[in-house]
């Protein structure tokens, strides 16, 4: 095997390993087809890089029909894949059709012209009016964010690369023939921007199904599944920052800690789906009720917190007031209507120089009192006089 020949197998192994890379991506998510696609095209990029150079006569008919329809398949699965994951419906029926069209067009080329250089600009001017297309549907997409707006550059140099830089470089190497293709300036030109561009895209798109998975994680990590809230952690996190923001700007904070009573006897009695529903059902209620600037998050079971910004005491009273009345008269599906479903609130308003940790236990316990004293009502919390409080930062400095 010659030099060219084994350097020409290394196109195949990388598009193989991009391939191969995809879909243990797309094993681990199944959800998201896109994923797939991508790694069947770039499957059949391999084979088209394979067969074309030890199977198939390089300017052969065989090697216009056979590799122009892979590549036509590749770049139609890659797309509509991009389609697919931005949300947009459709795609794989024109592209693909543009795709063969441009592959009838070469082929009359080399049949009824004998044309080299029409009909490698034909092939390669096809593929990249897919990839501009592709670019133009997706323009959107670029207020995303820098993946987003990489994705999009990549498309469009792609594009200008097929387009135009092979207008110039068949423009420039004169009329090629079979005996002086190899070794052109097309050639060179063409056989190294094409590695470069291929491997600059498997690069982008292994980002962006690494940082779609990454996202996907940091989701379930923050967003509880019954009720579409922030967990725990995430409601805990965002406290912190409001915290911090307190230190610069003092403005009345109030939280509020609700939780469901005798709770376990509503399980009891009419199941844990419609325990769960009850859940639900409070989320939801809370999530409508709260402005843009509050938070809400299901601290675990029946339990669920409310950050209410620039909020006092008194305002914190009424929306717990609101919420308390509100949630006893609703109807829930497998709750008869004579049974009433009850909160318990307790509030509390952030103090100066308070931690996040001496305001939960205020209100943690004002919802102890609301509990002692009977249920279905609110209590707020005792002011906390010994100032335990957080440093404030200045003060360290
Ligand atoms: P109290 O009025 O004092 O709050 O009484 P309670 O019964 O509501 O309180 P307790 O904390 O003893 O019981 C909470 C119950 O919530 C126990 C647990 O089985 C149930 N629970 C916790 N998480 C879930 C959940 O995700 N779904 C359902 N259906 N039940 C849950
Ligand atoms: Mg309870
Ligand atoms: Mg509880």
């Amino acid at each position: 095997m010659d030099d060219l020949k084994l350097i020409g197998l290394l196109n195949p192994i990388i598009a193989t390993i991009f391939a191969l890379t995809f879909i243990i991506f797309w094993f681990r998510q199944k959800d998201k087809s896109y994923i797939l696609a991508i790694g069947l095209a770039f499957a059949s990029l391999g084979v088209g890089f394979l067969a074309s150079h030890f199977f198939i006569e390089k300017l052969s008919l065989t090697n216009v029909l056979f590799i122009g329809v892979l590549y036509a398949f590749a770049t139609t699965a890659i797309i509509s894949g991009l389609y697919r994951r931005a949300g947009l419906q459709g795609g794989i029926g024109p592209l693909l059709s543009i795709g063969l069209f441009g592959v009838a067009l070469s082929t009359i080329a080399v049949l009824q012209f004998n044309d080299l250089n029409l009909r490698l600009y034909l092939s390669n001017a096809t593929l990249g009016v897919l990839w501009g297309i592709g670019a133009w549907r997706l323009r959107k997409n670029a207020r995303d964010g820098g993946l987003e707006k990489l994705i999009l550059l990549v498309m469009l140099a792609i594009c200008m690369q097929f387009i135009g830089l092979t207008a110039v470089t068949l423009n420039l190497s004169g009329i090629l023939t079979p005996e002086n293709y190899n070794g052109s300036l097309h050639w060179r030109v063409v056989n190294f921007s094409t590695a470069i561009s291929s491997l600059v895209l498997a690069l982008t798109l292994i980002g962006m199904c690494a940082s779609d998975l990454l996202k996907q994680v940091t989701l379930i990590a923050n967003q509880d599944v019954l009720t579409g809230l922030n967990t725990r952690r995430a409601f805990e996190a965002k406290t912190d920052q409001v915290m911090l923001k307190l230190d610069r700007t003092p403005l009345p904070v109030s939280l509020l800690i609700i939780d469901i009573d005798h709770f376990k006897l509503v399980n009891d009695q009419f199941g844990h789906p419609v325990g769960d529903r009850v859940i639900a059902r409070l989320g939801g209620l809370l999530e409508m009720r709260m402005r843009v600037s509050d938070f809400a998050g299901r601290l675990g079971g029946e339990e669920f917190s409310v950050l209410l910004w620039n909020t006092d005491q008194s305002g914190a009273r009424l929306f717990a007031e609101e919420i308390r009345s509100t949630f006893s008269t609703m109807p829930i599906d497998g709750v008869p209507d004579e049974t009433q479903i009850t909160v318990s609130v307790g509030f509390a308003e952030v103090q100066e120089r308070e931690t996040y940790d001496s305001l939960y236990n205020r209100a943690d316990q004002a919802l102890y009192v609301a509990k002692r004293k009977g249920r279905n009502r609110v209590a707020a919390a005792e002011l906390n006089n010994e100032n335990v409080g957080r440093i404030v930062k200045s003060e360290v400095a």
